[in-house]
C-alpha cells in the first residue's frame, strides 16, 4: 500500500493516509524529545530500531492473544497499521520505582514492586499530560467505562507476557507507556509503539539503562544502548 497524503506530524512519527480509509502508514523518525518538547534532539538510526522493535513486539503479544494495530512492516522505517481513533489516555505500567513515580512519591529508584502499578495521564501536550485516575477519564468522557476496563486487562497482559520475555534477554522491564485505539468497528486494540522511547530497560546484571533516559539524563551512549536492544531483541535484523 502507498502513502497518499501525510495527515500528522508527532514527535518521533508521521502518518499518512492510505488508499484504504481502514489502514494508516506511519514512519519513524529519528527525532528525540523529553521533558514535554523542552528538550529536542536526534538519535541517529532510532527511527528505524523503532519501527522494526515495535513491530517485533507486537507480534509477540499478537501471539499472546493482545490485539494490536500491527498489520505489515514496510520497510525500515514505515509500517502499515490498521487506522484507529486514538484513546487520550497515557497508560503507563511499572514493576519498579523509576523516573515520574520516585520523583513524586520522593523514593528512591530500583524499588521493586510486589505487583504492577497502573496509571493514566491525560493525553494532553498544552496540559503537560496530567495525572488522572480511571473516574476522571469516565467524567471527561475519554473512553467508557468498559473501554477503560479492556485497557486496563490489555495493559497488564501486556507486561507479562514483554517482562517474561525481555527476562530471557537479560533484560529487566522496569516500567512503559501504552496507548490504545478504537478500530472503525470499536475495537480497542493496541497502538502507538513499544520501544525503548517508550519503556525502562535495564541490564538485569548491570543495572545499565539501555532506553531513552541516556537521552533524558546526559548519560552519553544513546546510539549504543538502542542498539544493543535490538540486538537482543532481534540478533540485529
Ligand atoms: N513515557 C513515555 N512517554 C511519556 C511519558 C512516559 O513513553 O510521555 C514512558 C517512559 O519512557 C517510561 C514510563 O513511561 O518508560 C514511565 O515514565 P515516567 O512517568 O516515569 O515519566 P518520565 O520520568 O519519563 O518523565
Amino acid at each position: 500500500m502507498e502513502k497518499t497524503e501525510q495527515l500528522y506530524e508527532g514527535k518521533a512519527k508521521k502518518v499518512f493516509a492510505t488508499d484504504d480509509k481502514d489502514y494508516v502508514i506511519v514512519s519513524y523518525k529519528d527525532d528525540a524529545t523529553a521533558f514535554n518538547g523542552l528538550k529536542k534532539g536526534t538519535i541517529a538510526g532510532k527511527g528505524v530500531i523503532n519501527n522494526k522493535m515495535s513491530n517485533f513486539l507486537m507480534q509477540i503479544l499478537e501471539k499472546h492473544g493482545v490485539e494490536t494495530h500491527f498489520v505489515k512492516e514496510l520497510s525500515d522505517r514505515d509500517t502499515l497499521v490498521k487506522k484507529v481513533s486514538i484513546v487520550p489516555l497515557e497508560v503507563i505500567i511499572r514493576n519498579i520505582s523509576a523516573g515520574s513515580f520516585a520523583k513524586r512519591y520522593g523514593v528512591d529508584e530500583g524499588i521493586v514492586f510486589d505487583e504492577p502499578t497502573i496509571e493514566f495521564s491525560y493525553k494532553n501536550d498544552e496540559l503537560g499530560d496530567p495525572l488522572l485516575n480511571s473516574y476522571h477519564a469516565l467524567a471527561l468522557k475519554l473512553a467508557t467505562k468498559a473501554e477503560i476496563e479492556k485497557i486496563k486487562s490489555m495493559a497488564f497482559k501486556v507486561n507479562e507476557v514483554l517482562k517474561d520475555y525481555f527476562k530471557k534477554l537479560n533484560v529487566t522491564l522496569v516500567d512503559f507507556k501504552l496507548e490504545f485505539g478504537k478500530t472503525s468497528d470499536g475495537n480497542i486494540v493496541l497502538a502507538d509503539e513499544i520501544s525503548p522511547d517508550t519503556c525502562r530497560f535495564w541490564d538485569s546484571t548491570t543495572g545499565e539503562k539501555l532506553d531513552k533516559d541516556r537521552f533524558r539524563r546526559d548519560l552519553g551512549g544513546v546510539e549504543d544502548a538502542y542498539n544493543e536492544m535490538m540486538r537482543r531483541l532481534m540478533g540485529g535484523n
